[in-house]
């Protein structure tokens, strides 16, 4: 059996490693000159780790990604709003999206990943699947959906770095909310720091400084978000306007074609669950195909069944976590939230987090 993955971000490689592993030979088709990933962070919650560990990758990502720091969510003059101390926030890891990318491509033989193929249609593709990993701007799904409407700008734009310099190793993973506007650390597995900043703001609006930018909107907040700012080369900060698809698909598989990862539920990145639905994505389509057989029909229907009503609940509530997190700009509403999540204990917020991040993959053997 023979598939055809469209894109190879993290999403489409991902696939095709879990595709390979139930006997199916799979080519990778990458648009740009070259496969890579932009440099900054990706967080992978327990449930995407437990993804990548199906496909034996957990131990290589682990080694890359944060090692074992508490950490939690504080105001910006530092005061706790939640703590969770280092053994229970084992699970968090975040890894620079450069590394993650390598480690993926690393378990594909280099001769089913070919770039520069911009794919037009499906059409003419030569397989008995075709996986439509081709980001947020999926033209697949614009063309087999041509009523649905294109993605749409949430109102909060994000930046995005590494730090060059290596820092303590128990520098503790954080996020910290401000009015209308959020900074966070996730420290990697040798030292250097990524971190990220979101503030709502009108689209399209860009800067020849962005790290000044960054600066001025957290300017004051505690330590050690300077430090990281200062430790960061000013021309690798990433500014995206983040969007998410306007509405949910009604399937995500039409005829032979499945689509996976931002291209079937691209969502807001405030749970950090993005790329690790694609990770979810991959793993079950592998299984539902090993499981099928040659009834790609069936295996498809499977993969709609299993991953649609999952994503799109977790891009809902992607969406309600923006709207009390960093978009909250009242005063009285932001105390009350603080108030709120320094009375709840941190055991009970993540027993909440639970039906997302308590997933557990397909077998991907053929007789389970
Ligand atoms: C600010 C921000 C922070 C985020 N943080 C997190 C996080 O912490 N954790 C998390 O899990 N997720 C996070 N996400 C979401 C995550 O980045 C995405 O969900 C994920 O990268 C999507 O992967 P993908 O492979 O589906 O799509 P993409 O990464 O967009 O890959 C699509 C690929 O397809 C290629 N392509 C496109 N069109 C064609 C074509 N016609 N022919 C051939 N190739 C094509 C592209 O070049 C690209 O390589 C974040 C997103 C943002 C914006």
């Amino acid at each position: 059996m023979k598939a055809v993955v469209v894109g190879g971000g993290l999403g489409g490689l991902t696939a095709a490693i879990a595709l390979r592993l139930v006997g199916w030979d799979v080519v990778v088709l990458e648009r740009a000159p070259e496969f890579g990933e932009v440099g900054a962070g990706v967080g992978v919650m327990p449930n995407a780790m437990r993804a990548l560990a199906a496909l034996g990758l957990e131990g290589e990502v682990r080694r890359i990604g944060t090692p074992r720091v508490a950490g939690g969510v504080r105001d910006r003059k530092g005061r706790p709003l939640t703590y969770v101390d280092a053994a229970r926030l084992d699970h968090l890891v975040a890894v620079h999206r450069a590394d993650l990318h390598r480690v993926l491509r690393s378990a594909l033989p280099e001769a089913c990943l070919v770039t520069d193929t911009d794919v037009r249609s499906v059409d003419d593709l030569d397989a008995d699947l075709v996986v439509a990993a081709d980001g947020i701007r999926s033209r697949i799904r614009q063309a087999l959906f041509p009523t649905m409407p294109q993605p749409v700008y949430v109102g909060t734009t994000a930046w995005r770095s590494v730090t060059e310099a290596r820092f303590p190793a128990d520098l503790e993973i954080g996020q910290t909310l401000g009015p209308g506007s959020e900074f966070g650390v996730l420290p990697l597995g040798d030292g250097r720091v990524c971190w990220f900043a979101a503030t709502v703001a009108p689209e399209g609006g860009r800067s020849d400084d962005e790290l000044g930018e960054v600066r001025r909107l957290v300017d004051g907040w505690h330590h050690p978000i300077a430090e990281v700012l200062d430790a960061t080369p000013p021309g690798t900060v990433l500014r995206h306007d983040v969007h998410e698809l306007a509405a949910p698909l009604p399937t995500f598989v039409r005829g032979r074609v499945a689509l996976l990862g931002d291209a079937a539920h691209a969502m807001t990145p405030y749970l950090g669950q993005g790329a690790c639905m694609a990770f979810e994505d991959a793993v079950v389509l592998a299984a539902a195909c090993a499981r099928a057989g040659r009834d790609v029909p069936g295996a498809l229907a499977e993969y709609d069944r299993q991953r649609r009503p999952r994503t799109q609940s977790v891009a809902r509530a992607s969406r309600m976590m923006g709207r009390v997190g960093h978009r909250l700009r009242n005063p009285v509403a932001v105390a009350l939230r603080d108030a709120a999540m320094r009375a709840v204990p941190s055991r009970v917020g993540l027993r909440a987090m639970d039906r997302f991040l308590g997933w557990v993959p397909p077998d991907l053997s053929p007789d389970r």
